[in-house]
């Protein structure tokens, strides 16, 4: 099926472009990691969102889930590896899965994780973001898994049920080793471990690494004030593209990128 608007993210941004495209009677996928799980609903209390002071975090994103799915969003637990614009759609995969929709808006919050050293470096030559795409090559031959995404044990499962010889490590302080293709990482304790292929499974993926081509300003996914980006069909909302990372400013910028994602196909 292709939807008219695929959203990334469950965050107050993402859910607010659910609502809208449910609103215009508009289909929607929404894609994401656990909502429920996000650093948001940490927050005990908070009292600047205008017309519900004093709500919790989680409160606030149960209520907007409740709202998004009760107006027929659909919501799909995974994550969004890559984000293509292709022809009059955009591209989306999703584990071995790949959805379609007619635009698609980026609400992905803060990308925590800083790269690794040696990772820009060896991308494509032996780092890898994705177990199902990649892990066929690493068949009887040594990885290192690490990462914090919600589905690594399945993810590192996977990749040692199809003969790759895995060895799992904590992501912070990892160095990647080689100088044209991986040939190893050295752990933050100092150990160095050979290996093949390196799969760096995060909960959190790099915008720029999300959609090749995307263009930032400092660090953050640049927009227009119709929450377009520079690439095709591809808008984006929330902590994702920048200051002020605030709740008001998320629900307000995913009401309007799903309005233009909408209007513009
Ligand atoms: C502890 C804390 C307290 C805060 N207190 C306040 C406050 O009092 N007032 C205020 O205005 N703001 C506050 N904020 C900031 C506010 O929470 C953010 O501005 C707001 O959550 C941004 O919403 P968002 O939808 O852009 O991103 P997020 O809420 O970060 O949601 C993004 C979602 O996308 C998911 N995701 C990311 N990448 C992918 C992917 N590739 N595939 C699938 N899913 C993905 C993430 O896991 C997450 O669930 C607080 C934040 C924190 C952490």
């Amino acid at each position: 099926m292709k939807y008219d608007l695929l959203v990334v993210g469950a965050g107050p941004a993402g859910l607010t472009a659910a609502i809208q495209a449910r609103a215009r009677d508009k289909s929607v996928l929404v894609v994401s990691n656990e909502p429920t799980a996000s650093p948001l609903c940490k927050a005990p209390q908070m009292d600047n969102y205008p017309g519900i002071p004093h709500i919790s975090g989680l409160d606030l994103v149960e209520r907007l889930l409740a709202q998004a799915k009760e107006m027929g969003a659909q919501l799909r637990l995974g994550r969004v590896l890559s984000l293509i614009p292709l022809g009059e759609s955009v591209m989306a995969s999703i584990g071995d899965q790949v959805e379609e929709a007619g635009a698609a808006v980026l609400a992905t919050g803060v990308a925590r994780a800083t790269p690794l050293k040696g990772e820009e470096k060896l991308l494509g030559r032996g780092v890898s973001y994705c177990a199902t795409c990649d892990g066929m090559f690493y068949r009887d031959r040594p990885i290192v898994v690490a990462g914090d995404a919600p589905d690594l044990e399945e993810e590192t499962e996977y990749l040692r049920s199809i003969g790759c010889l895995v060895t799992s490590v904590r992501l912070p302080g990892l160095e990647i080793l080689g100088d044209t293709q991986v040939t190893g990482v050295r752990t933050a304790a100092g150990a160095e471990i050979p290996c093949d292929g390196v799969f760096l499974l995060r909960a959190s993926i790099a915008p720029a690494q999300l959609a090749p081509g995307l263009e930032l300003e400092h660090g953050y996914i640049k927009v227009d004030g119709r929450m377009a980006t520079n690439l095709p069909r591809i808008y984006a909302a929330g902590d994702c593209t920048g200051q002020p990372l605030q709740l008001a400013k998320a629900v307000g910028q995913g009401q309007t990128a799903a309005h233009y994602a909408l209007l513009e196909q």
